[in-house]
């Protein structure tokens, strides 16, 4: 049986609500989950929010709450607005679930018993931002190069993974599987770290009386996890880890999608505490850059962010969906400009497929009164179809969005072309030319719905009501079966749908 297609995004801090970095994993988490579903492949999709650790202590302070209470808030505030932009997640996992716990507990008792823990005294420069201490070399002038804030000096005794023992592992496998790391500039980005000697061990515990909101340390209950060291363990307890007889066969079809602020402790942390504990590493890791505005990172520190909620208030959430998808190239950094989301919008949904859907449609009612005739020629349209259908697949596989996009649009863009250049008002006029009239809308119409079954993934609202008023009920049938060429059978009745993409008027 071959492995579900298991994908995660990463576990989110709730000390803000999500903003558009957050955002735009979960929608890339969602389409992808959405193409394999489609496919017939058995998916699962895991989401959720990452709750200990010192700075959602000091978050929860602020608005004078106990930590618990202040997570339980916005792990609720996520839920919420994940189902307002229509995610459909399996699980929406919290590091304070019993069964994270569990699985914390269980894997670092594994690591420990393999020896792979020390006891160790140390005194460093702890960067409160971080949550962690930070190396001399790590340091720039002093300051932590993240937050940009001098480390406090610290001096306590703490549990020591001994992961510099796994690098020259990790090297190996990341010169022998290129797949592992997606894009190729993360791998080789994280491969001169690894050689670089900048990587030391990993401090995995907080002694519990200065910091008690975490989980304790198995062996030694004086101690709790320190934060990474538990969040990361998230996607095993996903998989169903160690209870659950299938957590194998899921964990094997595992890929996680992150930003690439978080790529060290993916990269770096977590396959090594895998090895570890002699549990195979994750398919891959899918690194997408930063959304800036103006060349700076939005975040919740910056105070620049694009709420969700609002963009769907404004244009409709598959609007800013298909902005996200589209506007991206997976892997690179990308500035978001609402001027840039409008011409998007413009040209390619309320233009593009709006006119293409609007025109084929309102063309089948005036000349067959809405029926799908029967037809004898095929159109070249078939040929792009099915070359546009692998590119899309092909794409998809390798988790890009945007480029799955561009390949689908050509279909809408042939499609339109074709209207022109077949011009179906001029042959109505011609009695004569009934047949050839039949043939050139019956084709375009198939078109219109390969493109709407094709964009079932990225834009699942759209799709339905599109294939709705072809006559066809969404989501039913097998993708392979339902992309198959001339499925929209003569006779269909069609109907005539409201604007999917109202153009945007700029003000
Ligand atoms: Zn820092």
């Amino acid at each position: 049986m071959a492995s579900p297609f298991y994908v995660t995004t990463p576990l989110y801090y709730p000390n803000a609500a999500p903003h558009i970095g957050s955002t735009y994993t979960t929608v890339c988490a969602d389409t992808f989950m959405r193409y394999h579903r489609a496919a017939g492949e058995e998916t699962l999709f895991l989401t959720g929010t990452d709750e200990y650790g010192e700075k959602m202590v000091e978050s929860a302070a602020a608005e004078g709450l106990e930590p618990k209470q202040f997570v339980d808030r916005m792990a609720a505030r996520f839920q919420e607005i994940w189902g307002e932009i229509g995610i459909q997640y399996d699980r929406f996992i919290r590091t304070t679930d019993a069964d994270h716990d569990r699985a914390v507990q269980h894997l670092w008792q594994t690591i420990y018993d393999r020896g792979e823990v020390e006891f160790r005294d140390y005194t460093g420069h702890y960067c409160v931002g971080c949550e962690r201490y930070l190396i001399e070399r790590e340091l720039e002038q002093g300051k932590c190069p993240q937050h940009q804030t001098e480390p406090e000096i610290r001096s306590e005794s703490n549990y020591f993974f001994r992961m510099s023992a796994h690098f020259e592992w990790l090297i190996s496998q990341l010169e022998n599987n290129p797949q592992l790391i997606t894009p190729d500039r993360y791998r080789n980005e994280v491969l001169s770290l690894l050689r670089s000697g900048a990587l030391d061990d990993l401090c995995i515990s907080r002694p519990r009386d200065r910091l008690a909101w975490g989980i304790p340390i198995p062996w030694d209950e004086s101690y709790v996890t320190y934060v990474w060291t538990d969040a990361l363990v998230n996607y095993l307890t996903g998989a169903g880890y160690p209870d659950e007889p299938a957590w194998e066969e899921r964990w094997s079809g595992v890929h996680h999608l992150i930003g690439k602020d978080i790529l060290k402790a993916h990269a770096i942390f977590w396959p090594t505490m895998l090895h570890a504990a002699g549990i195979p590493l994750y398919q891959a890791l899918h690194v997408h850059g930063y959304w800036n505005m103006d060349n700076v990172k939005i975040s919740k520190s910056l105070g620049n962010l694009v709420d969700p909620l609002i963009m769907k208030e404004k244009y409709g959430f598959e609007a800013f969906r298909y902005y996200l998808l589209r506007e991206m190239s997976f892997g690179l950094d990308t500035d978001f400009a609402e001027a840039g989301l409008v011409q998007r919008v413009n040209a390619d949904l309320a233009n593009d497929l709006g006119n293409l859907l609007n025109r084929s449609v309102s063309m089948l009612g005036r000349y067959f009164d809405g029926v799908v005739p029967a037809h004898e020629g095929e159109s070249p349209l078939r040929e792009v179809a099915e070359r546009v259908t692998g590119d899309v697949d092909r794409h998809m596989r390798a988790f890009r969005t945007q480029r799955a996009l561009a390949a689908l649009w050509e279909l809408v863009g042939a499609a339109n072309k074709y209207i022109d250049s077949e011009a179906p008002w001029q042959l109505a006029k011609d009695p004569d030319q009934r047949e050839r009239l039949a043939t050139v809308m019956a084709e375009v119409l198939e078109c219109v719905r390969v493109i709407a079954v094709l964009l079932e993934s990225f834009l699942p609202h759209a799709s339905a009501r599109i294939i709705e008023s072809l006559g066809d009920t969404p989501n039913a049938g097998s993708l392979a079966e339902r992309l198959r060429w001339g499925e929209l059978a003569a006779g269909t009745q069609t109907r005539k749908i409201e604007v999917l993409f109202p153009r945007i008027e700029v003000t």
